[in-house]
């Protein structure tokens, strides 16, 4: 099934806490530990829901529709 939401990360201002993960209900997001930010583990898996980036403390994680960020990609 395709990505009903495209998830980008702003790695200069995660702070990897976690929390985006721990409420993403399809498991998109796993911590990259080496790097200590959040990675999208697994992009085809997001519902889209905007459940990361409402919780996002640091507003960092950025959700798109698929139609959305194929027009921001192609400015
Ligand atoms: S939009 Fe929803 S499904 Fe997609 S990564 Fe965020 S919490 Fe997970
Ligand atoms: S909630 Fe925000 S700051 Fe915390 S890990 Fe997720 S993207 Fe990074």
């Amino acid at each position: 099934m395709a990505a009903k939401g495209v998830v980008v990360v702003n790695e200069d201002w995660c702070k990897g806490c976690n929390i985006c993960a721990a409420v993403c209900p399809t498991k998109v997001l796993e911590l990259d530990k080496v790097k200590a930010v959040m990675k999208v583990a697994h992009p085809e898996k997001c519902i889209g829901c905007k459940q990361c980036e409402m919780i996002c403390p640091d507003f960092c994680i950025y959700v798109f529709t698929p139609e959305e960020y194929e027009e921001l990609v192609s400015v």
